[in-house]
């Protein structure tokens, strides 16, 4: 089955108001949008506002970085998903690496990231609040380098695939998103191999397959790959039978980069 590719930017904790609509402006005038790719840009909760109205002329679809699952309520710094879709977002980054707590450059101790990293039970909790608002998820999963070395790739995964999506039935996962990201691969500019990215989407596509015995649904789920993803190599790795597309950080923050991802997928 031919599934549509997608391309998101994350543009992390960058940008400001000026510098951000620069940036999509330079973007509208470099990409050229077809019906075959669906666009994402995901700038920081400032800007979504802003953006909303510059994105509002083009095919282009605007997400969030993350999201909390309460409607609403004594939740101090906390975004909900109701304030996501009253900004017109309509899909939202789930389980980065780094919302989990998994940096790769900043030395932070573990003790102190625990008092913000999300773990599986509140990745689940933020999908079904997406989800009550049709607000599209957008599930990261990944390994660290320590884990890859250990042999432990695909069981990582499989666990972060079950914490998050095991009291989900099949019928309400048709056209989920995820994003294979290894953590090592993550503003590093080191890239995995393109055999083994699309080794690593093909489990997931054969974990959905096993997990929910439904025999539609793997070939509907779109796959990215994350991780250190340029112009040089997207081409490659979005013509893989299981790479739907990507997601991508620092190059989503250079408009003819950026752009040049898109046209590859
Ligand atoms: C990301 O943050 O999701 C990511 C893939 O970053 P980068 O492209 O910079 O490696």
């Amino acid at each position: 089955m031919q599934r549509t590719k997608l391309v998101a930017g994350n543009w992390k904790m960058n940008l400001l108001q000026s510098t951000g609509s620069a940036l999509v402006e330079a973007f509208l005038q470099k990409v050229e949008l077809r019906q075959d790719v669906d666009v994402v840009v995901c700038p920081p909760y400032t800007l979504l506002g802003r953006l909303r109205e510059e994105l509002r002329r083009s095919h282009i679809h605007l997400g969030a970085q993350d999201v909390f699952w309460a409607e609403e309520g004594a939740f101090t710094g906390r975004v909900s998903p109701k304030m996501l879709a009253d900004l017109g977002v309509s899909h939202c980054i789930v389980g980065h690496s780094e919302t989990r707590g998994r940096f790769g450059k900043l030395e932070t101790a573990e003790n102190t990231l625990g008092f913000f990293a999300e773990t599986e039970e509140t990745i689940a909790l933020k999908i079904r609040a997406l989800f009550f608002h049709s607000i599209e998820p957008i599930l990261c999963v990944g390994e660290t380098l320590a884990e890859r070395q250990a042999g432990q790739t695909e069981a990582i995964i499989a666990k972060q695939l079950e914490g998050a999506l095991s009291g989900f039935d099949a019928a309400e996962l048709f056209f989920f998103v995820v994003a294979y990201e290894p953590v090592w691969a993550i503003g590093t500019g080191e890239t995995c191999a393109t055999e083994e990215a699309e080794r690593i989407c093909e489990f997931i596509r054969d974990w959905f397959r096993t997990k929910f015995g439904d025999p539609d649904l793997p070939d509907h789920i779109r796959i990215l790959y994350g991780g250190s993803v340029k112009s040089v190599n997207a081409k490659e790795l979005f013509s893989q039978p299981n790479i739907d597309g990507g997601l991508v950080g620092g190059a989503s923050l250079d408009a003819n980069e950026f752009a040049k991802i898109v046209a590859s997928a």
